[in-house]
């Protein structure tokens, strides 16, 4: 957890309420939140003393019960936002029941969220009694339902295995008082969407519900609508302008070069650490052999490696013995790095929402980052693509030894390549991707 970010006293809060919207500017900090002391005591310890736009949006409304509809992506403070006031509300009414039931439930798409959400509900909530549980797949899952078994007020999942694990008994959202779906742009593009539908149908009808998107979509709107019932709406700075504040330079390499420019920026002793995206899972392993070679302490995540070893690798990583964490989108989406300063491209995606989601990783909540792209002579129609994104042009590095000299590579061919390049979300409007990439497995 980041103990201090540079966070800005003065904070611009766009409450758009139903069809109106206004914008106002407030000092605040979390004392003026109504927070209860054992959660500001809390707040405290973790080093926060200013909520972020979207946490002093969203406390209020779910504090008064109402259902929310957040338009935010990770990295804004959008956990917090629904952790507080869910532990605020659940220790309000707390029984003393001797097995506790689950009353609140977090629905998210990957493994490494639903971990990173488990560790905030236990830092903002250490002082309330209140326990939760962490569910997802690809482990087994006797330490699950061993906790189940215990009684938890708040299950942390992912839609697949807590369907398994209702399936076999272990447990049920009868109780269920409090329901977050997060990230769900992301989890219709996992392709999640007849399991959140089955979680749905096994809801109390009368409940309070949260729902959190980076974007919004049709399909999302659409979604959004059928969970929650008169939401009061909030939004934080859209995807394309929370790259502001990073540091953005690109490097036009040829292909063959990429390894050699990487070993040679690396050369730079105030990069302490680096996360560098590759296209796919191959090419992660590749880099990391690379790096290795040139004694440069290197481990990739991606989904072929076991839990276990990405989970590895991320505390490596975030303790700083391993110095280059080499990642692939679906892996890296979500992972909360304290203190990131260094994201590297190593190679464009064709899907430009991913070069921010990317670069996202650094520059987190106010603190600075620096995101280096490396781009070939075939990316550079994706470098345009990013640049009308986030409507500004990348400053480029020229004085590197490795500039661009064969401007018109052969093109693979269809044959060569397999699927898209970036993430696999055909079905956004406005996201599909057009343009068909190399060999891109992850
Ligand atoms: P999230 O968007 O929930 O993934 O949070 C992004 C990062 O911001 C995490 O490392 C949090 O620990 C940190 N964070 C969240 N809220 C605050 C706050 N009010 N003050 C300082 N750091 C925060």
């Amino acid at each position: 957890m980041r103990a201090l970010v540079l966070l800005p006293r003065k904070i611009s809060v766009n409450h758009i309420n139903h069809n109106n919207q206004r914008s106002i500017t407030i000092n605040m900090l979390f004392d003026s939140l109504n927070i209860i002391e054992p959660i500001l005591k809390a707040l405290k310890e973790e080093g926060y003393t200013t909520p972020t736009p979207i946490q002093a949006q969203s406390i209020p409304i779910v504090l008064q019960g109402t259902d929310l509809l957040g338009c935010a992506q990770t990295g804004t403070g959008k956990t917090a936002a629904f952790a507080i006031p869910i532990l605020q509300l659940l220790r309000a009414t707390h029984t003393n029941d001797k097995k506790k039931k689950v009353r609140s439930l977090i629905v998210t798409p990957t493994r490494e969220l639903a971990i990173q959400i488990g560790e905030s509900f236990n830092a903002y909530g250490r002082h309330t009694g209140l326990t939760n549980t962490v569910i997802f797949g690809g482990v087994n899952q006797h330490s699950q339902t061993n906790a189940l078994q215990r009684g938890v007020d708040v299950v942390i999942a992912t839609p697949g295995r807590l369907l398994d694990l209702m399936n076999q008994g272990f447990l049920h959202l009868r109780d269920i008082e409090i329901f977050v779906l997060d990230e769900a742009d992301r989890m219709l593009d996992m392709g999640f969407i007849h399991d959140v539908k089955k979680l749905i149908a096994a809801l109390p009808k009368k409940r309070q519900s949260l729902f959190f998107s980076a974007t919004m979509p049709p399909e999302i709107v659409k979604l959004a609508s059928t969970i929650l019932h008169t939401p009061e709406k909030v939004s934080v700075t859209p995807v394309s302008s929370t790259v502001d504040i990073i540091k953005q330079q690109v490097y036009f390499v040829d292909k063959g070069n990429k390894n050699a420019l990487l070993v040679d920026v690396l050369k730079n002793k105030d990069i302490k650490t680096a996360l560098v995206f590759t296209r796919t899972k191959h090419g992660a392993d590749k880099v990391v052999k690379i790096l290795i070679k040139n004694n440069i302490k290197a481990e990739a995540i991606h989904g072929n490696k076991t839990q276990n070893a990405r989970q590895r690798a991320l505390t490596n990583f975030k303790a700083q013995t391993t110095r280059v964490l080499v990642a692939t989108d679906i892996a890296a989406r979500g992972i909360d790095i304290d203190d990131l300063e260094y994201v590297i491209n190593y190679e464009l995606s064709n899907i430009a929402e991913t070069y921010v989601h990317r670069i996202g990783r650094t520059g987190r909540a106010g603190a600075k980052g620096t995101a280096l792209s490396f781009c070939d002579a075939i990316e550079k129609e994706y470098l345009r693509d990013v640049e009308k994104l986030i409507a500004k042009k990348i400053p480029v590095i020229d004085n590197h030894p490795f500039p661009l000299m064969d401007n018109n590579p052969e093109k693979p061919t269809q044959q060569q390549g397999r699927g898209n390049h970036g993430h696999s979300r055909p079905k956004s409007p406005g996201n599909a991707p057009k343009k068909k990439w190399y060999g891109a497995r992850r």
